[in-house]
C-alpha cells in the first residue's frame, strides 16, 4: 500500500490526468441530469396541456349539449300543430321552457321558411329580423337531414356586435317541406371567459377551432383572429385526423414554437387546442440548468486548479529531492562525483576487476600551488580554474573510466582495465593537458598556468580495497610533490621504474619513428613446393642506446601512446615502396602483407590513404593484404571499423586474420567481414608433434578455413615435421624459420635468388 502511494507520488502528471478525468466525469453526469430534467419538464408540460384540453372539452361539450337539447325542445314544440294555436305568451313559455339554462351562452330563436324570425327566447315579440342570408339558415334550407350545423363566427346584430356562432336545426312541415330553422346563438365571450381563467404561461394559447380550420376563439384574444383559417398550418392534418393528441409546432399566427395538445369536442365539429410555448416550458429548466452549469464549471475549475497546484508542488518536491540526491553524490561546482560517490564507484570497479582478474589504476591528482591562485586572484577565479580542470580531466580518459573531485584541488581518476603502461600514459597526458594556460573569463587578459602532481596506485598489487588504494595513491602523490611537482609517481618502486622506462621508451620511439630509426624486415610466405607466394612486412627497431627493442614491446607502447597509426602508415608506405623497387629490379614478388590494428581503421581517411599509397608506388589493390587480429572486430568502436572495412573491401584489398584461434570464440564475424586468409597462430604450430591438444586445435582451425573456402597459412613453422603435419591436414601455405626468418631487403633478394636456383626450372 505504502509502495503504491509512493510510486503514485512520483508521478506528478498523474494528478493532472486525474483532475481532468474527475472534471470530465462530473461534467458528463451533469449534462445527463440536465437532459433528463429537460425531458421531465416536457413530460410535465404535456400532462398539464392534456389535462387542460380535457377539462375544456368536457365543459364545452356539456354546454353545447344543453344548448342542443333546448333547441330540440323548440323544434318539437314548433312541429306540434297545437302549439301554433297558442297565444304568443303561452307559445313562448312552451317553446323555451328548457332554454333558461342557455341564457348564459346566448339565445335561441326560430325563423320561418323565408328566414324571418318567429320566436326568440329573449323576447315574447321577436324582433323583425331576417336570417335568410346566414350560412346556418341556408345550409338547413338546402339540405334535408343536415342535422346540427355549426356556423362560422359572425358579429351578432342583436348582441351589440359581439362575436358569436350559431347552431341550427331544420324545421319541416307536415309534408316534410322546409319550414324554417331553430337556431341557438353562442356568444364567444362565453368561451373567452372560460379560457381566460386557464393558466397558460406567458406565451400559451387556447384555440377553439372548427374542424375546417376556422378559428372560433383564441386566447390571448384578438378580435381579428376570429374567423381566420388555420387550415394551411403543417400540423393541421394531425388535428383533424384523430380525437386527441399532442405535437410541437411553430404557430401560423405568431410564429412561436409551442407544444400543442388538442381534443375534439364530443361529436361537434369543434376542436379545442391548448398551446404551451416551449420557451415557457423550459424557462424554469433553463434557470436551473444555468445555475447548475455555473456551479459545475466552478467546481471543475477548482478541481483542475487543485490538481495543478498539487502536481506542481509534487514536481517541486521531486526536483528538490533529486537536487538533494545530486548534492549528496556530486560536487556542486564541477558536477563530478564527490568523495562519497567515488567510494561507490571504486567498489564497483574493484569488484569488476576482481571478477575479470584485470588490473585497474587509481590516480590521485593534486594541483600545484592552487592556494596561491585563490589568495591572489580570488575565489571566483579559483572556482573557474577548478571547473576547467574538471573538464580537461574528463577529456583525458575513456568513457568507462571515472573522474571525481575529492574536495579542494584534489581530483581522482579510476581507470578500468589499466596496467602500469596505460596508467603512466594517461597520467602523462593529464600532466600535459593541465599545464596548458587557462584563460579566466571574469578577468580579461588573465591566464593561469598550473601544474599538477599525480600519485598512482594499482589494483591488485598496491591494495585490495578502496581505502588502501586511495591512501597509497595519496602517498605517491606526496612523493611527486616533494620531488619537485609537475610529475607522476607510482606507489610501488617496481612500477615507478617500469613507468619511467615506459616514458623513456615512448620518447625514444617517437624519435626513431620521425628520425628514420625504424626499418622493415620481410618474411617469405611459401607454398608446399617452397615457392614464394608472398611476403610479410615486420617493423624493426634497433636503437643506438637501447639496442634491439622487440616489436611486441614497442608496438604496445605505440598503441598506448597513439603513435601506432603514424607507425603503421610509415610501414605501409615503406613496404609498398620496397615491393615496387623489387619489381623494378626484376624480382618477382607476388604481393605484400602488412600488419594493421584497430586504431588504423578508426581513422576516417584510412581507406583513402591506402588507395593513395598504392597509387603513388604504382601498385594494384591485389598486391596488398592487410593482417588484422580478431580483436579488431570486437573493439568498442566496431561500427566505425566496419565502415572502414567495407570501404577497403570496395577497393579490392584482401584481409587476413592474424593469430587466428587465439582471440575470440565467436566466429560469426567471418561472415560479416570480407576475409580472404586465415593465419594459424604460431602457438598451435609449436605444439605439433609434442602436444595433442595443439594438434587437434590446429586441425580444427585448418578445417574452418577450408570449409569457409579461405586460404589457410600457418605461421611459426620451424620443423619439417610441423610442415608435413600441416600439409596432411590441408594447410598448404607456410611462414617460419624453416623457410626463412624475417630478412632485410638485401637478404630477402639473396633468399629469392638462392631459392630460384634450388627449385627445378618450371
Ligand atoms: P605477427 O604478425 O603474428 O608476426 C609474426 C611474428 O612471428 C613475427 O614476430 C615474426 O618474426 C615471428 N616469427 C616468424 N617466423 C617464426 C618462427 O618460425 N618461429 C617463431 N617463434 N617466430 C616466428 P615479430 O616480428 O616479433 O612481430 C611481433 C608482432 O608484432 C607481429 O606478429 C605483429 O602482430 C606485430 N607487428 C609487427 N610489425 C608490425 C607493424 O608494422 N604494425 C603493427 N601494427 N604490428 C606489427
Ligand atoms: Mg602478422
Ligand atoms: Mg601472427
Amino acid at each position: 500500500m505504502i509502495r503504491i502511494t509512493r510510486s503514485l507520488l512520483a508521478k506528478p502528471a498523474l494528478f493532472i490526468f486525474a483532475g481532468i478525468a474527475i472534471t470530465l466525469a462530473t461534467t458528463g453526469v451533469t449534462a445527463v441530469s440536465l437532459y433528463q430534467m429537460r425531458l421531465d419538464a416536457m413530460t410535465q408540460a404535456r400532462d398539464a396541456a392534456n389535462n387542460l384540453a380535457l377539462s375544456l372539452e368536457k365543459e364545452t361539450e356539456h354546454n353545447l349539449d344543453i344548448c342542443q337539447l333546448a333547441m330540440r325542445d323548440v323544434v318539437t314544440s314548433m312541429e306540434t300543430p297545437a302549439t301554433l294555436q297558442l297565444t304568443p305568451d303561452a307559445r313562448h313559455l312552451v317553446a323555451f321552457s328548457a332554454a333558461k339554462n342557455v341564457r348564459e351562452l346566448g339565445a335561441i330563436f326560430a325563423a320561418d321558411a323565408a328566414g324571418n324570425s318567429t320566436l326568440d327566447s329573449r323576447w315574447i315579440q321577436p324582433p323583425k329580423l331576417n336570417v335568410s342570408e346566414r350560412d346556418f339558415f341556408q345550409v338547413q334550407q338546402r339540405q334535408k337531414g343536415a342535422g346540427l350545423y355549426l356556423s362560422k363566427p359572425f358579429m351578432s346584430r342583436l348582441g351589440a356586435g359581439k362575436p358569436s356562432i350559431a347552431l341550427s336545426l331544420r324545421l319541416d312541415d307536415a309534408n316534410g317541406q322546409f319550414a324554417g330553422i331553430v337556431a341557438g346563438t353562442l356568444r364567444l365571450s362565453y368561451f373567452h371567459h372560460l379560457f381566460e381563467d386557464s393558466i397558460l404561461g406567458d406565451h400559451g394559447t387556447l384555440t377553439l377551432l372548427e374542424t375546417d380550420g376556422t378559428v372560433v376563439m383564441r386566447q390571448p384574444y384578438h378580435r381579428d383572429d376570429i374567423g381566420r383559417s388555420l387550415a394551411g398550418g403543417h400540423s393541421f392534418s394531425t388535428l383533424v385526423q384523430s380525437d386527441h393528441g399532442t405535437y410541437v409546432d411553430v404557430a401560423v399566427i405568431d410564429h412561436v414554437e409551442r407544444l400543442y395538445s388538442f381534443r375534439r369536442i364530443g361529436n361537434y365539429p369543434l376542436v379545442v387546442v391548448v398551446g404551451l410555448a416551449t420557451d415557457d416550458i423550459f424557462a424554469e429548466w433553463r434557470k436551473r440548468a444555468f445555475a447548475i452549469g455555473i456551479v459545475t464549471v466552478i467546481l471543475d475549475a477548482l478541481t483542475i486548479m487543485l490538481c495543478l497546484m498539487f502536481s506542481a508542488q509534487l514536481r517541486r518536491r521531486l526536483a528538490m529531492e533529486r537536487q538533494l540526491k545530486t548534492l549528496a553524490w556530486f560536487d556542486a561546482l564541477t558536477g563530478l562525483p564527490n568523495r562519497a560517490q567515488l567510494n561507490k564507484e571504486m567498489l564497483r570497479v574493484l569488484t569488476e576487476s576482481g571478477r575479470n582478474s584485470s588490473q585497474s589504476a587509481v590516480l590521485f591528482i593534486d594541483l600545484d600551488r592552487f592556494k596561491r591562485v585563490n589568495d591572489t586572484q580570488g575565489h571566483d577565479v579559483g572556482d573557474e580554474v577548478l571547473s576547467e580542470t574538471a573538464r580537461r580531466l574528463r577529456d583525458c580518459v575513456r568513457g568507462e573510466d571515472v573522474i571525481g573531485r575529492l574536495g579542494g584541488d584534489e581530483f581522482l581518476a579510476i581507470l578500468q582495465n589499466c596496467d602500469v603502461h596505460r596508467a603512466a600514459h594517461v597520467a602523462g597526458r593529464i600532466l600535459q593537458t593541465l599545464y596548458q594556460p587557462i584563460s579566466v573569463s571574469t578577468k580579461a587578459d588573465t591566464s593561469i598556468t598550473l601544474s599538477a602532481s599525480i600519485g598512482v596506485s594499482l589494483y591488485p598489487h598496491d591494495g585490495q580495497d578502496a581505502d588502501t588504494l586511495l591512501r597509497n595513491a595519496d602517498m605517491a602523490m606526496y612523493k611527486a610533490k616533494s620531488a619537485g611537482r609537475n610529475q607522476v609517481h607510482f606507489y610501488a618502486p617496481v612500477y615507478e621504474r617500469q613507468a619511467k622506462e615506459q616514458l623513456e621508451l615512448e620518447i625514444a620511439l617517437q624519435r626513431a619513428l620521425r628520425g628514420g630509426g625504424l626499418s622493415v624486415a620481410y618474411q617469405p610466405k611459401v607454398d608446399v613446393t617452397g615457392a614464394l607466394q608472398g611476403v610479410e612486412a615486420l617493423v624493426r627497431w634497433n636503437d643506438a642506446k637501447l639496442g634491439v627493442v622487440s616489436p611486441e614491446r614497442f608496438i604496445a607502447i605505440a598503441e598506448e601512446s597513439g603513435l601506432i597509426t603514424e607507425l603503421d602508415s610509415w610501414v605501409l608506405d615503406e613496404a609498398c615502396r620496397q615491393l615496387a623497387e623489387w619489381r623494378a629490379e626484376g624480382i618477382d614478388v607476388p604481393g605484400i602483407s602488412v600488419n594493421v590494428c584497430a586504431a588504423d581503421f578508426k581513422r576516417p581517411d584510412y581507406p583513402a590513404f591506402i588507395a593513395h599509397t598504392l597509387r603513388v608506388h604504382g601498385l594494384q589493390p591485389a598486391d596488398l593484404i592487410l593482417e588484422m587480429t580478431e580483436g579488431v572486430m570486437f573493439d568498442e568502436s566496431a561500427d566505425d571499423i566496419r565502415a572502414s572495412l567495407d570501404a577497403i573491401r570496395a577497393l579490392g584489398i584482401a584481409l587476413s586474420i592474424d593469430d587466428f584461434g587465439t582471440g575470440y570464440s565467436s566466429l560469426s564475424y567471418l561472415h560479416r567481414i570480407p576475409v580472404k586468409e586465415l593465419k594459424i597462430d604460431k602457438s598451435f604450430v609449436r605444439g605439433i608433434g609434442t602436444d595433442a591438444m595443439s594438434e587437434s586445435l590446429a586441425q580444427t582451425l585448418i578445417n574452418i578455413g577450408n570449409v569457409l573456402n579461405l586460404s589457410v597459412i600457418a605461421e611459426g613453422v620451424e620443423t619439417r615435421a610441423q610442415r608435413d603435419f600441416l600439409q596432411n591436414y590441408g594447410c598448404l601455405m607456410y611462414q617460419g624459420y624453416l623457410f626463412s626468418p624475417p630478412l632485410s631487403p638485401r637478404d630477402f633478394v639473396l633468399w629469392v635468388e638462392a631459392q630460384r636456383q634450388q627449385m627445378p626450372a618450371g
